[in-house]
């Protein structure tokens, strides 16, 4: 018996054949060329038993074309050579990739051996695979090895030469089905191929027919020297299916083809060959679920879907527990107003502490739903693909797919938070385009921006109230957008990262990880509001209420109001200070007249405060946009939090309600008021969407950023701008309005 035996060593590159190729023959190598080409030929020897094994290190291919020098030196080599075996060295931990040449091997129809490569590397990530069912799946004996350190490697040689003792072994090449079109016309042209013997001394006639199909320049070439009528003939045939093909599923023959050999392969593998430490199912179902949930017309639409539910989700489910949270606050400063004597702690308590941090607290239920349903999302994998999907229109405003969920968190379909959304960029890893985001997502027209927008809509433009809300939204996307781009081409300048992101399988979250990360982020905003916020509201509060009203002024007001009650009856006196409900009609005057006292004297005590002097000092400045001193404070009281815009507004304008659940007197006092006109409200709600984030943003953009000078740059940066967009509103349509 001839006890030399030529080895081909054929893979994917990477998946270890140089390793393997060294381990077997050691130092006996020979180094050259393939005849004709600069692709590097190895050769080496190696003894096992009695036999001589020669062995020749094959050019790394995926596949089998006439694509590149590699394929075809490796497909001649294997045809023209005829080597006895065919190790072919497969990567276990990247299965289906690496069969696809395997499949391609068995097509040709010589003799493989499979080396199962690398199962140290797909045990590590949790593959396993069942080797003796692979084996029996693809007709071919499996050895599984690890080049790199030997294991494994003396079985595939003796493998190799049970296979060559084997003699009534016999090698066939592998007819699998391509499908109806083409499985016909090879049934046509394979027997024209074996009659006339074309190419039949190097290839099986199947496989000819397969690459005239393929339209293989090589096998088109050669077919065309060996029988050119026979020849053409085919071809003819091939051009036939083509266009029909185009025609009816608009691929060629040659997509066609590849799509079934990972048709195999993936049966195959389907039955069991990758054992269940990971699960080839839902990979499998992820692809499919994809196939719709990010495609080109859907995928959009299911997104809309998908978010506006979870906002809806957020917003319809989290009001009972907000009203449980603002009863509560409610009782405990009904609680203190009936306890504490009257004066300045029982105010600060009231205003500052439970009005302040009670306000934030207030938003825990939404944020906890927002990221409860976020968590959802993102554990789902679901969050991936949105990504996925806006990453195209985002990158070009210097943002990132990763950007689009704190947008939306923040607002972007009106009624977010940008705290949440702050925090939300964690999900972004380029420092910049985090940045970009992190300085944009105020824009967005959050909850607390929602009742002063309302506000002003209601007052001035109350017949297209859904028209300029609508408006307002596609304004702050339009804002965010720009200003992202501009501060990706100005401070936070740099190259955009790109998007590699392998859209991981989807799974089903469990319920305790859903609730672990709702925790966990609530948790940190409730941390915030319980310091920071507390400070800054009491703050506040001091400067809304010092110094005061002089002791002469106080006594003016309480004269005027002296003097009001001696002008009416006793009568009418005590029924006001009695509590009947319904007041007489002269009891309901004199109750009007003190109140309009009492407005007045709040007004000028707010006037005399350090917040009504700064309103009053600023005027200088904000009379280019329109604002009056007491838009003033309502505005810098905003900067603590949105929603003191019209509870101060109320104050402010000294009306009988100040309550901020009501702003229906507020809305009319506003709209017939001197200082204000559509203009001026336009130019105010320009102002209101884009100037300087919330205090407790603020604190969130220094905290997340790692620095202070970001959390200051988004202020004066977010005022200045919208300071001069309320300077060109007011002054351009004053001009445009009034002509003057
Ligand atoms: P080739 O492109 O097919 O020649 O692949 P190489 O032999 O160059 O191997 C590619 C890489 O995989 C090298 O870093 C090898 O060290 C590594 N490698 C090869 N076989 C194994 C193996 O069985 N286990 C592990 N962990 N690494 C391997
Ligand atoms: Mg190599």
């Amino acid at each position: 018996m001839n006890n030399r035996i030529n080895i081909a060593l054929a893979g994917n590159p990477n998946a270890g054949k140089t390793t393997l190729f060294n381990r077997l023959t050691g130092a006996r190598q020979h180094v050259g060329n393939y005849p004709g080409v600069t692709v590097e030929k190895k050769t080496g020897i190696c003894q096992h038993n009695q036999a001589q094994l020669v062995v020749t290190d094959l050019p790394g291919t995926y596949s089998l074309t006439a694509y590149s020098v590699e394929e075809l030196v490796a497909r001649d080599f294997l045809v023209n050579e005829k080597p006895d075996v065919v190790i072919d060295i497969v990567d276990a931990s990247n299965l289906e990739r690496n069969l696809y040449l395997t499949c391609q091997f068995m097509e040709l129809g010589i003799p493989v051996i499979i080396a199962l490569n690398m199962i140290d590397v797909a045990h590590s990530r949790g593959v396993e695979v069942d080797h003796e069912k692979l084996e029996r799946l693809m007709r071919a004996p499996v050895v599984p090895i690890i080049a790199r350190t030997g294991k494994g490697v003396e079985q595939l040689l003796d493998t190799v030469l049970q296979c060559r003792a084997d003699s009534t072994r016999e090698w066939h090449p592998l007819n699998m089905s391509y499908g109806e079109d083409l499985d016909r016309i090879l049934e046509d042209i394979v027997p024209v191929i074996e009659e006339n013997n074309l190419l039949t001394d190097t290839y099986p006639a199947r496989w000819t027919g397969l690459k005239i199909l393929e339209n293989d320049d090589q096998i088109l070439d050669r077919a065309m020297h060996a029988d050119k009528s026979i020849a053409h003939g085919l071809l003819t045939k091939s051009e036939q299916v083509t266009r029909h093909l185009l025609s009816t599923v608009e691929a060629y023959p040659e997509a066609i083809i590849a799509d079934h050999r990972y048709g195999y392969i993936k049966s195959i593998l389907r039955q069991g060959v990758l054992a269940q430490r990971f699960d080839a199912d839902r990979l499998y179902t992820s692809d499919k679920i994809d196939k719709i949930v990010t495609n080109r017309f859907m995928g959009p639409i299911i997104m809309a879907l998908v978010l506006l539910g979870l906002y809806s989700f957020t917003f319809t489910y989290s009001t009972v527990p907000v009203g449980w949270l603002e009863s509560f606050f409610g009782f405990l400063g009904n609680s203190v107003d009936n306890l504490l004597p009257e004066g300045p702690v029982k105010s600060m308590i009231i205003s500052g502490v439970i009005d302040g941090a009670g306000g934030v607290l207030g938003f825990v239920p939404i944020i906890m739903f927002m990221f409860f349903g976020i968590a959802i999302l993102e554990d789902s994998g679901y969050l991936a693909r949105v990504a996925f999907m806006m990453d195209r229109i985002f990158r070009f405003f210097g943002l990132h797919g990763s950007s689009v969920m704190p947008f939306i968190v923040s607002g972007g379909i009106a009624g977010g938070c940008a705290v949440p959304g702050v925090m939300a960029t964690r999900t972004l890893r380029s420092p910049k385009e985090r940045m970009a985001t992190l300085l944009t997502v105020p824009f967005m027209n959050c909850g607390a921006k929602l009742p002063v927008l309302a506000l002003l809509i209601g007052a001035f433009f109350s017949e297209h109230q859904a028209r300029y809300m609508f408006l307002a939204t596609v304004v702050s996307w339009t804002v965010a957008l720009l200003a992202a781009k501009f501060l990706r081409m100005t401070v936070l300048r740099g190259e955009a990262t790109p998007f590699v992101m392998e859209l991981p399988p989807y799974r089903f979250p469990t319920f305790r990880g859903l609730l672990i990360h709702t925790w966990e982020r609530t948790w940190q905003y409730i941390k915030k509001a319980g310091t920071v916020i507390l400070g800054i509201s009491i703050l506040l509060w001091a400067m809304m209420t010092y110094p005061g009203l002089p002791e002469e002024k106080v006594q003016g007001f309480e004269q005027q109001k002296n003097k009001i009650v001696g002008s009416y009856t006793e009568q009418v006196v005590l029924e006001l200070q009695g509590d009947n409900p319904k007041l007489s009609e002269e009891a309901q005057k004199l109750k009007n007249k003190l109140l309009k006292i009492d407005n007045l004297m709040a007004e000028s005590a707010l006037q005399n405060s350090m917040a009504g002097r700064i309103g009053i000092a600023l005027e200088s400045v904000s009379r280019f946009a329109g604002f009056d001193w007491r838009t003033n404070i309502a505005l810098v009281g905003g900067f603590a939090a949105k929603e003191v815009i019209v509870s101060t507004l109320g104050t402010a304008y000294s009306l009988g309600s100040v309550d901020p659940e009501d702003s229906s007197s507020l809305k009319d006092r506003l709209a017939l008021d001197s200082n204000w006109n559509p203009i001026v409200a336009l130019s105010v709600l320009a102002f209101i969407m884009f100037y300087a984030p919330c205090f407790v943003t603020v604190v969130c953009i220094a905290k997340e950023s790692g620095s202070w000078k970001w959390a200051f740059f988004s202020m004066a940066f977010n005022t200045v701008f919208a300071f001069l967009l309320a300077i060109l509103i007011y002054q351009v349509g004053m001009i445009l309005v009034f002509g003057a």
